[in-house]
């Protein structure tokens, strides 16, 4: 028997967004929504300020996918350049319109000093949050170490601050090679954390872009990739196919370790990460069946 029935009957999936910033981009963004609804995701979750997004748009986007969806919605929160008003607004706006998810984080700040009188991270947002209302809250979490942490000590008992201050769980930064997430999950177990670790994956739509951003967030890129989609260089297709097969193999040995949710960073794209889904399910369905058979 395969390990893919072993743990996990119903595989649990969440998906991030990020918010639009064109018109044009609204009917796809629409359409990559209602691809991936009906495999009944746990949330949505929209970003926050991220490379520069406007953050009002981010919020009337978490709007409309309540309005529009069946779905819960996290908002993502970031404090940097915010004061502590204008984080405590947005809490109150957003438990006004009915949303109860919040992915708790402290951002990178643009230069702007004013967060001086803001919270000054993600820690301290869950305080607020706290008091702002009985919300679900998300934090994140670095496999491979913040690029900014002091040390990975230091960033592993930043990680059990946020969770023992009350959040429920941490999603985490992308990475490649399931034996990166197996670590981490060790050191997550020595550093005493038992709430879930959801693996953040992202499938790779443009590899030389995904390159240069995992510099910068500290995702390390196997040399096999690099040397794989060199050789397909110009070839669309080619490295569409690679980039699946490379993002199924990794969900489904993460599944085979026991594994019960992945949250996809999709960048508003669903062809990647419909086909990722689907063919996970299909073959958990398919060994549940084989299992019911014998
Ligand atoms: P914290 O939990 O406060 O810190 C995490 C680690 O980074 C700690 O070890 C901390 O010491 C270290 N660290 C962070 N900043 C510094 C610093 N300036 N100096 C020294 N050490 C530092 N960003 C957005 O702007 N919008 C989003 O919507 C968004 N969504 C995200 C979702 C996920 C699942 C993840 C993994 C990241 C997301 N980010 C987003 C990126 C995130 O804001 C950055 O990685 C940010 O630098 C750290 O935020 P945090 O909440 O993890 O910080």
């Amino acid at each position: 028997m395969s390990g893919l029935v072993q743990h996990s009957n119903r595989l649990k999936y969440s998906f991030e967004f990020f918010p639009t910033s064109q018109q044009e981009e609204e009917n796809e963004f629409w359409r990559v929504v209602g691809n991936l609804e009906p495999f009944e995701p746990e949330f949505f979750s929209v970003t926050y300020g991220a490379l520069g997004s406007a953050r009002k748009k981010s919020l009337e986007t978490v709007e409309q996918l309540h309005i529009h969806t069946n779905t819960q919605i996290a908002a993502h929160l970031t404090v940097v350049d915010s004061t502590k008003a204008d984080t405590d607004f947005v809490l109150e706006t957003l438990w006004n319109q009915g949303i109860r998810r919040i992915v708790a984080l402290t951002g990178d700040s643009r230069g702007d000093q004013s967060w001086n009188s803001g919270y000054h991270n993600a820690l301290e947002l869950i305080g607020a949050i706290k008091k702002a209302g009985d919300f679900d809250i998300s934090v994140a979490a670095y496999p491979e170490v913040h690029p900014k942490a002091e040390s990975a000590q230091s960033d592993m008992d930043c990680l059990k601050a946020k969770l023992d201050a009350g959040a429920n769980r941490a999603i985490t930064q992308y990475f490649f090679e399931v034996d990166t997430f197996l670590r981490y999950r060790d050191q997550l177990a020595k550093a005493g954390i038992d709430k879930p670790v959801i693996p953040g994956i992202l499938p790779i739509h443009d590899f030389f872009k995904v390159r240069k951003f995992s510099k910068r967030c500290g995702a390390t890129i196997p040399d096999y990739y690099a040397i794989h989609f060199a050789g397909m260089e110009g070839n669309a297709a080619a490295q569409h196919q690679l980039a699946l097969d490379l993002a199924l193999e990794l969900c489904e040995k993460l599944v085979q370790e026991g594994v019960d949710q992945l949250h996809f960073y999709t960048l508003n794209r669903s062809d990647l990460v419909l086909q990722i889904v689907k063919q996970l399910s299909y073959k958990i369905e398919f060994e549940n069946n084989l299992q019911q058979v014998a």
